[in-house]
């Protein structure tokens, strides 16, 4: 029988290993952590349950999530958001304010959407984009700290094509975001999670995916030929018929020798949860961000009790440190980083009661930035790529699960329907 290899155990290696399932080839997943999951990890501490990474998916827009965890019979753990987590705050010119209310003095600008004229296709900065269609105000104080929110990332350099292709493709078809949005059908705006975290859907695919899982094997060198791809651990070497990289750009490109691919800057966040014993927080809603104009290292947080109250009666924030503008932060010990986080629920959010637990998480160069030109230079990656080796991942199409799991899905079935290698 032929041979697969897939490199990564995180959702991208793991939903390749799923999406194969039925194709009969031999599969065999390495991974250099002795757990999978990569960032997609659920923590219990006490009375809280944190996520090391994905939080929270929108049921509009996942739908390749949805069919994975009802393929995966999980969906009786899916649990949904509270109404209030409707809700988004910004942290500005010292108060939380409701994203509505930052919104009515830009309506002038943003009105000018209605009339403004088709794309001309050219790609452009997120602040380019915005600032032409309506306004710098626009751009600054509000598509900054939503960029910031996803990518952690600088509008002056992501691209608008790339970042947010909803809001790039309305643009194009019709000439109006408004008018594309009201087209579209994707309303529901729902946000969802699994009642024992997400971490429970990397544990149903490791249960049933169809593969022989190596964990604690990192892959250090790789060398394809015509006929084969030989894969190099810090154990053994294997042989495969085709490789299939799931990691970061920059391993992947360390691993292939693309200097392209080792190019893509990538943002560093780290999280860190703070749970209190006592439901104290009353404002209630999904959390707040706070604009790069505010230059604090601290992004912003997730009101997790108020979003899924479900999942406890006392209060339990994540607070997003680092991304684009403040690299520094990876240098932080946790002891400085938890400091950080207690300092912005004070000054933030006037909370001056000491958690009862804290846990940190980093996530060094993790978040891949989609920068103008980003899909141009996709492109090139994709021709350099030897015969016999793929690569999925996060800096490919977008940096969400529902990304990933797309670009698995894709490359799953284009390799299932050519078969070249069965
Ligand atoms: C704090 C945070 C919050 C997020 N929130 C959300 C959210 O709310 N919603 C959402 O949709 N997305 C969110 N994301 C993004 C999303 O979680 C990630 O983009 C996605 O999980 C990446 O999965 P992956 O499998 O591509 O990469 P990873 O999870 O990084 O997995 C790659 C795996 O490859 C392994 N590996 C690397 N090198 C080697 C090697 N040489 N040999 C063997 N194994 C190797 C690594 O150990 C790792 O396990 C968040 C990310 C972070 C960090």
């Amino acid at each position: 029988m032929k041979k697969v290899i897939i490199v990564g155990g995180g959702i991208s290696g793991l939903s390749v290993a799923w999406y194969l399932r039925n194709l009969p080839v031999e599969i065999s997943l390495l991974e250099r952590k002795s757990v999978l999951g990569g960032v997609m990890q659920s923590v219990r501490k006490g009375a809280f349950l944190w996520e090391q990474g994905p939080e929270v998916f929108k049921w509009s827009r996942c739908p390749e999530l949805i069919c994975l965890i009802q393929e995966l019979g999980l969906s009786q753990d899916l649990i949904f958001s509270s109404e209030e987590a409707k809700r988004r705050y910004l942290y500005v010119r010292g108060a939380l304010r409701p994203l509505f209310s930052t919104l009515l003095p830009l309506l002038p600008a943003l009105a000018k959407d209605l009339w403004a004229k088709k794309g001309s296709g050219e790609e452009e900065s997120i602040y380019d984009c915005i600032s032409r269609r309506y306004s710098r105000q626009v751009a600054i104080e509000l598509f900054d700290p939503i960029t910031l929110g996803i990518y952690a990332g600088d509008i002056r350099k992501l691209s608008m094509k790339a970042s947010f292709p909803s809001l790039y493709g309305w643009q194009q078809d019709y000439g109006s975001f408004y008018k594309g949005f009201f087209k579209s059908k994707k309303k529901d705006s729902r946000l969802f999670s699994l009642k024992g975290g997400n971490g429970s859907l990397i544990a149903a695919l490791q249960k049933q995916i169809r593969a022989t899982v190596s964990t604690s094997s990192e892959v250090i060198a790789i060398t394809p030929y015509a006929d084969q791809v030989i894969v190099a651990t810090n154990h053994r070497a294997f042989s495969c018929d085709h490789l299939i990289i799931a990691t970061s750009s920059r391993e992947a490109g360390r691993l292939l020798h693309i200097p392209l691919l080792q190019e893509i800057t990538r943002a560093s966040i780290v999280s860190v949860h703070l749970g209190y014993d006592q439901d104290l927080w009353r404002k209630k809603g999904f959390g707040y961000l706070v604009p790069t104009s505010e230059n604090d290292p601290v992004l912003g947080a997730l009101w997790n009790s108020s979003i899924f109250p479900q999942r406890t009666r006392v209060t339990s924030f994540t607070f997003l440190l680092g991304g684009i503008h403040h690299p520094e932060i990876i240098g932080f010990s946790e002891e400085a980083c938890i400091s950080l986080a207690i300092r912005a629920a004070k000054k933030h959010m006037g909370i001056i009661k000491e958690p009862v637990e804290k846990q940190v998480a980093f996530h060094p160069h993790f978040l891949p930035q989609l920068e103008v030109g980003h899909s141009l230079r996709m492109d090139r990656v994709q021709k350099m790529l030897p015969a016999r080796i793929s690569c999925v991942g996060n800096y490919w199409e977008g940096v969400s699960v529902e990304d990933c799991l797309k670009r698995a899905k894709n490359f799953s079935s284009s390799l299932t329907r050519l078969c070249t290698f069965c």
